[in-house]
Formats: structure tokens, C-alpha cells, sequence
């Protein structure tokens, strides 16, 4: 059988003799085709038209029109061109197979027939005539999705000359392709040409696909960005497809930044100095070697915020960041590279850190840290005021002082501490013994635990506004201790010592469960309540049970899970990722929603939050405040809010104060705000007086609270 399929082929037979079209019928009808008879050329031309055939077998000497004509009939109609067109031609006849070729006929076959490879000839015909058929079918898609295709596809034969060239449709377009026969060479910078070459050949070694990224720049120095892959076609020709990857390397870039970078000093971050330690740790292992952690603090430096406010400090933070990382760089006075410290790196704060690899004793560690104090000392001038920072430096060193980056920053705070307690401005190496409670420490801690037994604590709640309808969704609950002369110690003071001396976990637990109790109080006579968000600090997260506390104090307020919200730093994800997935879950599924506090501030990336199943993020307040001021957080905030809204979070911006940093913020479809804009936080009473007794809880915004 020729057709395997359900339906028959079907073939037109043109011969002018009955007799001899009636033998050939039974035969072509054993071989399982449909068989049109015919008797003249004309008919022939005409039956094709009619019947599409899958083939047309011709006797040479047709009346009407003979059967050379018909051939070229045949051929000139739009389906003909690809037909398989057999012409039976006398035995012997060379001159009717010539005519018979010149007139367009796929192949010959001489009569009288040879029965036994008539039906294998005609197989063959008809399956070439299929697979030719389905090439053009693949060819002409392949073209319209090439042509619809935004890449650029590149195609080079083995002797790397390009073939074929669909320009593609890009924002920053390619270089226009030479005209007539080219090299890559003649069409991309030597360099990336180079680069495209290897690539072709590793291709061609493995037979596997390879992708390389190159980019160009424009006139005016923009830089575009392209990705090529490469794959090898089965007649061992190269087809690149080149795309435009401009958009996903920056939005790389951004996070790479945010990730592993200090958006105000533009210095390694926390995470990136693990990262770099870590490593160095390695190497130490295997060569016996010793790493020094060093970890600098600025003496007083609080005082200059809160003297001449954050502008300054950021600008001081900022030349201290340079200072540093250039005397660090500087190599020892004989030349020899005996002391290859890392970068500097901002841990946070007007904390900053930095490694040394590859030191003979402990002199040369004393001296790296003197000459950078030395450095430091040097007067700043900053806006008109000049300044003399001074640094205390501690310094732990592996083996000896720790096994782990975590352990050896410890310990190199630890020292950093007892150097402050000596009076400030020196270098102090670690020594098990230290201990990091400073006298004052122990007398901060001695004032909280009277605090916590007198009832001296009282929360203050700061609402938290939807942008678009100027509704209070929201409190934040925060912390004031009020001292006996009855003012306010901020919870910047003596929440870090009470997080030190553990004491954050009985607090901790006062404050979750005064705050369901005013949830409570708000949900019963208030439609409108707001949810309370907490702040959980790290301490009370990893070692208390979280779970049991939380419950318990709804559970005793008689308040739902709903109502809550606990607002959790980066560094708790940080810590040990599947314990913290789980204890969220858990809280999660209670109905408690799930915030990630100063984001941006840590260290964590938000491709990392993935993992956690947290409700909302707010933006740092330093991002914020700065919006105005600067590009970078302007650019910053929009792409935690853009990706904040792809992973399906909430994004709360912290610490709005102004007008057009809500207008920004608007425009960028953030959620909600919460700032001084709308109100400081506030006592309970006053708050529920302010926002929830009224009627209306909408509030415009732009009324500074
Ligand atoms: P946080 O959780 O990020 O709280 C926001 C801080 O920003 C609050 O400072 C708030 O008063 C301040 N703020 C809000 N809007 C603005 C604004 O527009 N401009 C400016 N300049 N500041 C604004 P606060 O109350 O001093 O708290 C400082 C930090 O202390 C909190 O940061 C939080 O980390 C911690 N904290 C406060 N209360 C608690 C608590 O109950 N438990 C724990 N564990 N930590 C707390
Ligand atoms: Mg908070
Ligand atoms: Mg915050």
C-alpha cells in the first residue's frame, strides 16, 4: 500500500489509449491510490485543477494538447509547482525524456511498463514529493515566526560567513548588518567578535548550546545589553539568536545592589563581608593560615546626628567610608604585600569592618588598625563644620578567636565594646574574657527591671494610611518608658539593653499582650479598628516561644488573630531559614498577618523573601527621607515597590514627613504610609480621640500631625 493514512491519494492518469489506461488502473488501484482517467492533455491540465492530485502520470503523445504541454500546464498553476509530474515515454526515446525534463517533469518511466518496480517507483515518488512538501510547509513557518520574532537570528556556515540574517526588533537596535557577503568581525566590535567566535567553536566541540552576554554602547554612552545563543543545525551551520537583555541586567544590577551594597556609602554590606570572610576562611583552612576581623565604630557619632541631624551624619558617615577603605588599601611602608587587607564594608550604622589575610604576627595587625585610626582622626569638614571622628577598633582573629564569620564579628564587637568602655579612640584585641555589659550597661538594665516591675512602660500607636482612599488601616504599637521625672526615654536607648541583658523577652511579652488588649478594646467599639502591628526583635523571635506568647495574649485579650500584625526584621529571616519559615507559618494560618520591617536596611534580597510567607514590607525610613534628595533612593523605593507588588506583598513606606514624598509614593502604587506627615505616635487615648471616635475615617493627608 502507498497510503498509510485513512484517505487515498489520489492520481491523475492520462493516457489516450482505453485499453492501456484500464491495465494501468488495476495496477495503480492495487497500489492503494484514487485513479482519475483522462484522455487528453487538456483534461489532464483541467483535472489537476479539480482533484489536487498527490500525482499526475502523463503519456507523452496525449491528443488535444500533448503531454509536454500538459507538463507545463501543470507546472504554471500556483499548486503545480510542487506536484510530482511522471511521464511515460516510449522505450529508447531519449529525445521525449529530454522534452519530458524541459517541460518541467519530476521523472520519467519507460513503456512498455515493468510491472514489478512500477508500484516501488511511484512509492518513492510520492514520498519525496510528502517530505519536500512538508520542508516548505516548516520553511515558510519558520519565516513568518523569524520575521515576528524579536531577536536578531544570525546564521553562519562553517567557515563562520553569515548566511542568514533576521535584524530583529530592538529598543537600542544591533549595528545595521555590511551589505553583501559578511564575517561577524564586519558587523560587532573586534572583542565581542572574538568572544562570539569561541563561542561558535564550543558549540561546535560539544554540540551543545552555549549563551554569551555582550554589551554596546551607544553615541551618547548608554549602554545597551544582549544576550546571543548558539545552537548547531543538523548541516553543522551556527544559528545565534541575539536578544536584548538590557531591562533584566538592570534590574539585576539594582538588586545586586541592594542586595550586597551600602546604598549610602556604597560599600560592601554586612552580607557582602560574610561573603568575602567566609571565603578567606577557606583558604585559611587549607594553608594553615590566620584571618583578622577588624570592627571599627564611631565614638560619639550619635551625637552628631542628633546635634546637626541626618544630612550631616550621612555626609560624615560618607567621607569616614572613604577614608577608610583608602588607608585599608595602602600597602605596608616596605613594599611588601606581608598584609592584604579586604574592602572596607558598612555592617551598619556608623559601624564599618574589614579583614587581613596573610599576616605574620600580631604587630602588623596593631599597626593596620593605628594607621586607620591615625587616618580617621584627621579633622572632616563637612557643610561648613568641621569634625574629629575618632574610631574604637576591636579586632578578633581565626583561628584562635573563632571558627565562624559569625563568631569572629562577635567577638571583634566584643573587643570593639571594652575598647569604648576604656575611654573610647583605641584598639583592643579580643580576649575570652571580656565581657560586653559595660558599668553603664548593668545600670541601664537595673532602671529597666524596676521599669518592668513599676508598670513604667506605655505604648503609643502611630496609624498607618491606605494612599489611595486616605483610609486608617492601621497602628504601629511602639514602646516609651517614661522615667521617674515622667519623660520619655526613646525605645532607641534601652531597647539594644534590653535585648542584651534578655530582658526584651519579659517586655516583649508585656507589649504583645497590652496591644491585644487595646485591639480588643478598639474591635468591640469601633467598626473601623485598625490592626496593631508589633515590633518582634530578633532575641524574643529565636528565644522565647513566639508561637505560645502570641497566642496567649490574644487568647487573654479575647482578641482575634486578624487584629495583629508582628513586624520583623530582615536579620530574623537571616537566621536559621527553615525554623523561621515554619514558626511563620504557623503564625500565619492563625490569621495573623506578617510585615518585613526596614526593608532595604538588612541584608536580605527580595528574590530571598520568596521563601517566606509574609504579608507586607515597609520601606525604610532612610530611603524615604531621601527621596527628594536622591536618585538612587528614589530608584530604590521604585523597584522595591515594583517587586514588592510582583511577589504580592503589601508595601508600607515608613516615616513620610513631606507632601511630594507621598505624591512620589502615590505614583509608584504603594499601599500604604505611615509618618509624621499624618501623625506622630500618639497615646492610646489621644489616638483613639483623633482617629477613631469621629465619624468620618478617611482622612486627607497633608494635615501634619
Ligand atoms: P520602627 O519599628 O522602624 O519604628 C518606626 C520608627 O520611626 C519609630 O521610632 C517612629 O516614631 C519613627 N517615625 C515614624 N514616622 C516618622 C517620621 O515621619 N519621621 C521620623 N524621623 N521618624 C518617624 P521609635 O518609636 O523611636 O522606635 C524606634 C525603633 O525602636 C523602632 O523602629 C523599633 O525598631 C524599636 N521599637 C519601638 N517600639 C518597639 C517595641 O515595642 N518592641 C520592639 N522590639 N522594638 C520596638
Ligand atoms: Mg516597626
Ligand atoms: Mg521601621
Amino acid at each position: 500500500m502507498i497510503n498509510s493514512g485513512d484517505e487515498r491519494d489520489v492520481v491523475v492518469l492520462a493516457i489516450a489509449d482505453q485499453a492501456a489506461r484500464s491495465v494501468m488502473r488495476v495496477e495503480l488501484e492495487k497500489a492503494g491510490l484514487t485513479v482519475i482517467e483522462v484522455d487528453d492533455g487538456r483534461g489532464a491540465c483541467k483535472a489537476f485543477r479539480e482533484h489536487n492530485p498527490a500525482l499526475v502520470l502523463l503519456a507523452h503523445d496525449l491528443p488535444v494538447q500533448d503531454g509536454f504541454a500538459a507538463c507545463v500546464g501543470i507546472r504554471r498553476s500556483p499548486r503545480g509547482v510542487a506536484a510530482p509530474v511522471l511521464m511515460l515515454v516510449p522505450d529508447g526515446d531519449v529525445d521525449s525524456v529530454r522534452r519530458a525534463y524541459r517541460a518541467g517533469a519530476t521523472d520519467y518511466i519507460v513503456s512498455p511498463i515493468d510491472w514489478l518496480v512500477f508500484a516501488h517507483r511511484l512509492r518513492y515518488v510520492l514520498r519525496a514529493s510528502k517530505d519536500y512538501q512538508r520542508l516548505r510547509h516548516i520553511e515558510i513557518k519558520n519565516d513568518v515566526l523569524l520575521n515576528a520574532l524579536p531577536d536578531c537570528v544570525v546564521v553562519l556556515d562553517r567557515d563562520d560567513m553569515v548566511t542568514d540574517f533576521v535584524p530583529g526588533q530592538f529598543k537600542s537596535p544591533l549595528p545595521a548588518q555590511p551589505d553583501g557577503p559578511f564575517r561577524i568581525g564586519d558587523w560587532l566590535p573586534a572583542s565581542i567578535a572574538q568572544a562570539w567566535t569561541n563561542a561558535q567553536r564550543t558549540v561546535c566541540r560539544s554540540g551543545k548550546p552555549v549563551s554569551m552576554e555582550f554589551a554596546l554602547d551607544d553615541l551618547d554612552g548608554r549602554r545597551s545589553y544582549y544576550e546571543a545563543r548558539f545552537t548547531q543545525s543538523i548541516d553543522d551551520s551556527i544559528v545565534a539568536t541575539v536578544s536584548e537583555i538590557t531591562d533584566r541586567k538592570r534590574a539585576d544590577q539594582r538588586i545586586r545592589r541592594l542586595a550586597f551594597y551600602d546604598n549610602l556609602t556604597g560599600l560592601p554590606n554586612r552580607q557582602a563581608f560574610r561573603h568575602q570572610v567566609d571565603g578567606l576562611l577557606r583558604d585559611a583552612r587549607e594553608t594553615d593560615s590566620r584571618v583578622a576581623v577588624v570592627c571599627i565604630d564611631l565614638d560619639n557619632f550619635k551625637r552628631i546626628n542628633d546635634t546637626l541631624g541626618h544630612t550631616i551624619g550621612d555626609g560624615v558617615l560618607r567621607s569616614v567610608a572613604e577614608r577608610l577603605s583608602k588607608s585599608v588599601r595602602r600597602r605596608s611602608d616596605c613594599g611588601r604585600e606581608d598584609e592584604i587587607p579586604t574592602g572596607v564594608a558598612r555592617l551598619g550604622g556608623d559601624e564599618f569592618a574589614f579583614a587581613i589575610h596573610d599576616f605574620d604576627d600580631d604587630g602588623v595587625l596593631r599597626s593596620i588598625a593605628e594607621r586607620v585610626g591615625d587616618q580617621l582622626r584627621k579633622p572632616v569638614t563637612h557643610a561648613g563644620h568641621e569634625f574629629v571622628v575618632t574610631p574604637s577598633i576591636g579586632i578578633s582573629v581565626f583561628p584562635e578567636d573563632g571558627e565562624s564569620v559569625e563568631e569572629l564579628l562577635k567577638n571583634a564587637d566584643v573587643a570593639m565594646y571594652q575598647a569604648k568602655d576604656a575611654g573610647r579612640d583605641r584598639v583592643r584585641f579580643y580576649s575570652g574574657t571580656m565581657s560586653i555589659r559595660s558599668m553603664h550597661g548593668l545600670a541601664l538594665e537595673r532602671d529597666l527591671r524596676k521599669a518592668l516591675d513599676r508598670d513604667a512602660f506605655e505604648l503609643h500607636y502611630q496609624p498607618k494610611l491606605e494612599l489611595e482612599s486616605g483610609k486608617l488601616v492601621g497602628a504601629e504599637a511602639l514602646i516609651r518608658w517614661q522615667d521617674e521625672e515622667g519623660s520619655f526615654i526613646p525605645p532607641g536607648t534601652f531597647i539594644p539593653a534590653a535585648e542584651e541583658s534578655g530582658l526584651i523577652i519579659p517586655i516583649g511579652d508585656w507589649i504583645l499582650r497590652e496591644a491585644c488588649r487595646q485591639a480588643n478594646r478598639w474591635h468591640q467599639k469601633y467598626s473601623a479598628a485598625p490592626r496593631i502591628a508589633v515590633n518582634i526583635s530578633s532575641q524574643q523571635f529565636y528565644q522565647s516561644d513566639l508561637q505560645q506568647t502570641v497566642m496567649k495574649a490574644l487568647f487573654e485579650a479575647g482578641a482575634r488573630p486578624s487584629l495583629l500584625q508582628l513586624e520583623l526584621t530582615e536579620s530574623i529571616l537571616m537566621r536559621d531559614v527553615d525554623k523561621t519559615i515554619a514558626m511563620l507559618e504557623y503564625l500565619k494560618n492563625t490569621g495573623i498577618t506578617l510585615a518585613i520591617d526596614d526593608f532595604g536596611t538588612g541584608y536580605s534580597s527580595l528574590s530571598y523573601l520568596k521563601r517566606f510567607p509574609i504579608d507586607a514590607l515597609k520601606i525604610d525610613r532612610s530611603f524615604v527621607m531621601d527621596l527628594e534628595a536622591s536618585n538612587d533612593s528614589a530608584t530604590i523605593c521604585s523597584a522595591i515597590i515594583a517587586m514588592a507588588r510582583e511577589l504580592g506583598l503589601t508595601v508600607i513606606a515608613e516615616g513620610v514627613e513631606t507632601i511630594p514624598q507621598a505624591d512620589f509614593l502615590r505614583a509608584q502604587e504603594c499601599d500604604q504610609i505611615q509618618g509624621y506627615l499624618f501623625s506622630k505616635p500618639l497615646p492610646a487615648t489621644e489616638f483613639e480621640q483623633r482617629f477613631l471616635a469621629g465619624s468620618d475615617t478617611r482622612f486627607a493627608l497633608g494635615t501634619a500631625g
